[in-house]
């Protein structure tokens, strides 16, 4: 997979905006599995950390996506093989 990071300068404006119009920050290609592995165990630890009464009260727009995280934990435990632990 490959990733891109680009800096809009105003967020809450910029949904819309074409990727060209934000700063190009860094870019990635990794294995999807990899990539997968650090999206799962950011989310645990952000989990973790913040719980979902303070992930609300922290991003206020949208609850921690609890459903989503089990998702993707279960599609990676089954589809990636990784033996790093979880
Ligand atoms: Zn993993």
């Amino acid at each position: 997979m490959h990733i891109a990071i680009r800096h809009f300068p105003d967020m809450m404006s910029s949904f819309d905006a074409p990727d060209e119009k934000g700063a190009l920050m860094c870019t990635s290609t990794r294995l999807r599995a990899f990539l997968t592995h650090a999206v799962l165990m950011a989310a645990v630890e952000t989990l973790r950390i913040h719980g979902e009464d303070g992930y609300l009260q922290k991003w206020q727009m949208h609850p921690f996506p609890t459903l989503e995280l089990e998702a993707l934990r279960h599609l990676h435990l089954a589809a990636d093989d990784c033996t790093l632990s979880h």
